[in-house]
């Protein structure tokens, strides 16, 4: 078959046989999908032969790009020894390696004591909430203190698409439809700025939506188990970036009130905001700690969820008490993706990939900056190399377009036509480039996204 003949076996296969993620599958099978075939550092290749800049670095995960040689060599090497074992009865070395190696990074990103420093391996981000959840749920029924059993989460908040991430989630489109299967939880505004839900602004608010999260720990601490959130950015929720101080606040509640801090850092965890974790911009150790896509440099689906030595001790006690955490999965602790996540952990120190971060983080807040002027940019947000750019109709109303006009999505395709690839969500377009993306693509790629809004939104 020519390249033309297996391009459209492909694509015919393609809208035949998958039923793609968040994708309304009747536009999907009256469009040409996109066949990713090759990648090589911040670019993808497609079946046709043409390369576009990875600008959403394969949904957040390709922090080092593709065909990254180190990570490479390390799956490669651990092909030859072994692919799967179990950490159920058995444990395998690249998992005990890479969870002494997350150990020393905690301690060096947080200090030495009282850090989250018990590593429990499963592998995607849902599964890592899953876990945080569940570990914090039965920590407090270990103490006897049965009654802290609810979760506060935040509006806008998302923690991935299992049950009870949904719970804890606050993404109406996303999650309103399963409304009936969630647990309870309560939930505080959104530290979101540009459309406080509270009608303040930053900063003469004194961090109100900090008052009233406090608000909610005060009336019901005696039955919260934990606060999950998403530190410094609500990223699914929109690149939402919560003002200085909030994320300090939310620690000094938890304290004040007896409640865990699950600092859910799937996305902003592995140098995302110029820091190994978001926490440690504001001095924040959490209680839990949930990591995930960045952890094998987008290889293979791993996640960690780490708890303190406190929490882990509770679960301590004899086989007959059935304090043991009742929780595992198949592939947890796979031997595979915990070699690419040490391989991964190398390459921070090796390439001093956070200090080479600063330039582009530079440039990327200079074009946010310009952006801001444009007549349909409500608001250009970021946090290290992790960006959003709100688009409006009226900058004086500040009413968003209607949904069902997919502005962002038209910004999507039109960069995509000019060989960039990013995934815009809602109103919102994304940037989240490798964190090693040279500052000549950086800026190429930031070139056309500016002329896919100008274009779009004239
Ligand atoms: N938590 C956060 C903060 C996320 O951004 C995501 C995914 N975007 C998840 C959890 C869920 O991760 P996964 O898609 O790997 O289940």
């Amino acid at each position: 078959m020519g390249l033309q003949e297996d391009n459209r076996h492909l694509e015919d296969a393609d809208r035949k046989y998958i039923w793609h993620p968040f994708t309304q599958m009747k536009e999907w099978e009256e469009a040409t999908p996109v066949i990713i075939t090759e990648g090589r550092d911040s670019f993808v290749k497609d079946s046709y032969g043409r390369w576009y800049l990875d600008g959403v670095s394969s949904l957040w995960v390709n922090i080092f790009g593709h065909r990254k040689k180190e990570i490479d060599e390390a799956i490669k090497a651990q092909v030859d020894r072994i692919s799967h074992s179990t950490l159920l009865g058995l444990s395998n070395a690249p998992a005990v390696e890479l969870a002494e190696k997350m150990v020393t990074l905690m301690n060096a990103s947080f200090g030495q004591t009282q850090v989250p420093a018990r590593v429990f391996f499963s592998d995607n981000g849902s599964t890592a909430v899953e876990v945080a959840l569940k570990m914090a749920f039965q920590y407090w029924q270990h103490l006897g203190e049965k009654q802290k059993r609810s979760f506060l989460s935040l509006n806008n908040a998302y923690h991935g698409d299992t049950l009870g991430a949904v719970s804890v989630g606050g993404v109406a489109i996303f999650h309103e439809a399963f409304g009936p299967l969630l647990f309870p939880t309560y939930k505080a505004p959104s530290p979101y700025c540009y459309r406080c839900e509270l009608g303040r602004e930053y900063p003469d608010c004194g961090l109100f939506c900090a008052d009233k999260l406090e608000e909610i720990m005060k009336d019901h601490h005696s039955e919260l188990a934990g606060l999950i959130i998403e530190p410094l950015v609500q990223a699914a929720g929109g690149m939402i970036v919560s003002p200085p101080g909030y994320l300090k606040r939310a620690r000094e509640l938890c304290t004040k009130y007896n409640i865990l801090l699950i600092a859910d850092e799937v996305a902003t965890g592995f140098g995302r905001t110029g820091r190994m974790f978001a926490c440690e911009h504001e001095h924040v150790i959490p209680d839990i700690i949930c990591l995930s896509k960045g952890i094998t440099g987008g290889y293979l689906p791993l996640a960690a969820t780490l708890a303190t030595e406190e929490i882990y001790r509770a679960f301590l006690g004899e086989f007959k008490d059935l304090k043991t955490f009742f929780h595992g999965h198949s592939y947890t602790g796979n031997p595979l993706a915990s070699a690419a996540a040490v391989a991964c952990l190398d390459i921070f120190t090796k390439e001093e990939t956070l200090s080479n971060m600063l330039p582009k983080i530079a440039l990327l807040d200079d074009w946010l900056r310009n952006m801001q002027a444009l007549p349909h940019v409500g608001d250009a947000r970021s946090r290290g190399l992790m960006a959003g750019v709100e688009l409006v109709p009226d900058k004086t109303t500040k009413i968003p377009y209607d949904w069902q006009e997919k502005v962002g999505w038209k910004v999507a395709y039109h960069a995509r036509d000019n060989g960039v690839i990013i995934r815009p969500l809602g109103n919102v377009v994304v940037i989240m480039p490798p964190l090693n993306i040279s500052i000549e693509n950086l800026g190429r790629m930031l070139k056309v996204l500016r002329d896919a809004i100008i274009s779009v939104t004239a």
